[in-house]
């Protein structure tokens, strides 16, 4: 483009050169043979003359001026060229911000016509056809559109809340903002942050809040009256006393759990994000609990099996006080909800846990399977190394099986509390398998009892 507009002025200047060199020609040969013959000069004189004058011509053409005029225009258009490429620059820089922005841009005209729409705005409203409609199509929210239509007037930027509707309702916060006011072409600039997943989040920890302070206040109250009583008509009663005693202590004890469990969460919770790096062995750390809990499973008639299920290695990176505490808590839940007396078995081993199938029966599953927990993390089924604690007990009903990670989630709550649960023991499992990026299965049948498999990535 620029070279062509080069060669056009150049030619044309060429072309008014050569033009005026043949008018001057024609021009003076006229008057050359009017002089000859008026006979006002001798023919010698007029051709010499008419020579010179050719010869002064064709310096002159050759040497012309017309290079010269043609420089200034040149120069006007070629800045005007380069003024137009930098803007043209600097809207492709724009466009390609906006796209690259993970968050839904609109740039809407004076009308309010889209002008551009970013990838993100293209999924935010569902289409890809978005350029060129008119915002109040595009993006059902009244409220958003009139803000464009007044801030494209010069007026200040402005911050709009509104909710999508589609199949899933979304909470969103639009910035609409004006874009060269001042100028003919007035544009404004809808930015959208999609807040959903931080309200989502707000409401679990004002949830998570309402159900700690209620575990907490219900033995709190329990103690309370206790002492109330003491202190009143079983002031005398020693025996009423001791009673109570006994009752009030249980009820600290499971305050007292409550805190560590709540403390222990958190402080999982505060490193998710960084991976473990001990190198551990999962059936040491199994065997290691059911040793150390020996004198607890004989105290309750449990009966604890453990099979280590081949010869390949079952190490893994992970922090040992962690896998500790999960193996602990399963066996914990094992005893209390895996029958009377309960039958734990306890399996170790790689690839995938044993499953209620192969025994014969069907079972309900949740959460993440060996093949999931490998695909996600990009190995084979036999790079996993499983963990599996079974016990024989009534099992759980398919609808609870998805729910029971979350924080205080209990089938039976009576039967948590008398058996002193928190309702924060899988919660924390959960939350543990999460750091070591592993995967966490539960499959259960009623009257059949229920497995919990943990997938860890193998070391080697
Ligand atoms: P809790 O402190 O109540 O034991 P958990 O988070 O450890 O809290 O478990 C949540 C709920 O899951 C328990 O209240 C119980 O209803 C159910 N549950 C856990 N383990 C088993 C199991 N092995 N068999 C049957 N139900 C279980």
């Amino acid at each position: 483009m620029h070279d062509e507009l080069h060669d056009l002025i150049t030619k044309t200047a060429a072309r008014v050169r050569m033009r005026d060199f043949l008018w001057a020609v024609g021009i003076s040969a006229g008057v050359g043979l009017a002089i000859l013959f008026s006979g006002l000069a001798q023919w010698q004189i007029v051709v010499v003359g008419w020579g010179a004058f050719l010869a002064a011509l064709a310096v002159r053409y050759r040497f012309s001026s017309g290079r010269v005029w043609a420089e200034p225009i040149q120069q006007i258009v070629e800045s005007g060229l380069s003024a137009q490429q930098a803007e043209i620059a600097n809207l492709k820089i724009a466009r390609g911000v906006a796209q690259a922005l993970p968050e839904p841009l609109f740039i809407l005209d004076a009308e309010g016509i889209v002008e551009l729409a970013n990838p993100a705005a293209e999924k935010l409203v569902g289409s890809r056809e978005i350029e060129g409609r008119h915002f109040a199509t595009v993006l059902r929210s009244p409220d958003v559109f009139e803000a464009a239509e007044t801030v494209v007037n010069g007026k200040k930027p402005v911050t709009v809340d509104f909710k999508t509707t589609g199949t899933v309702e979304r909470s969103c916060r639009a910035f609409v903002a004006p874009l060269a006011a001042e100028s003919a072409n007035a544009r404004s600039l809808v930015f959208i942050r999609d807040l959903t997943s931080e309200r989502r989040l707000d409401e679990m920890r004002q949830d998570f809040i309402a159900s700690a302070s209620h575990e907490l206040r219900t033995p709190l109250a329990s103690l309370l009256g206790f002492i109330e009583t003491m202190k009143g008509h079983a002031k005398d009663d020693p025996e009423a006393q001791e009673k109570f005693l006994t009752i009030m202590q249980s009820q600290a004890e499971r305050m007292q759990r409550l805190v560590a469990d709540l403390m222990s969460l958190s402080r999982i919770e505060l490193n998710e994000h960084v991976p473990p790096r001990d190198n551990l062995d999962i059936a040491d750390i199994a065997k290691d609990v059911v040793d150390s809990f020996a004198p607890l499973f004989d105290q309750a008639g449990a009966i604890v099996d453990f099979i280590n299920e081949g010869e390949r290695s079952t190490s893994i990176y992970g922090e040992r006080d962690q896998i500790f505490q999960v193996v602990q808590n399963l066996f914990d839940n094992a005893v209390k909800y895996g029958g009377d007396p309960a039958m734990i078995k306890v399996r170790v081993g790689r690839g995938e846990a044993p499953s209620l199938v192969d025994e014969g029966e069907t079972g309900q599953r949740a959460g993440d399977s060996a093949a999931q927990t490998a695909g996600r993390l990009g190995i084979q089924v036999d790079d996993l190394v499983y963990l599996q604690i079974r016990d024989f007990g009534p099992g759980i009903e398919r609808a609870a099986l998805p729910r029971l990670t979350e924080r205080f989630f209990r089938v039976n709550v009576e039967r948590s509390r008398k058996s002193g649960g928190t309702g924060l023991g899988l919660a924390i499992v959960k939350h543990v398998m999460n750091r070591h990026q592993g995967g966490f299965q539960i499959e259960s049948r009623l009257a059949g009892g229920t497995a919990f498999n943990c997938y860890f990535r193998a070391k080697d």
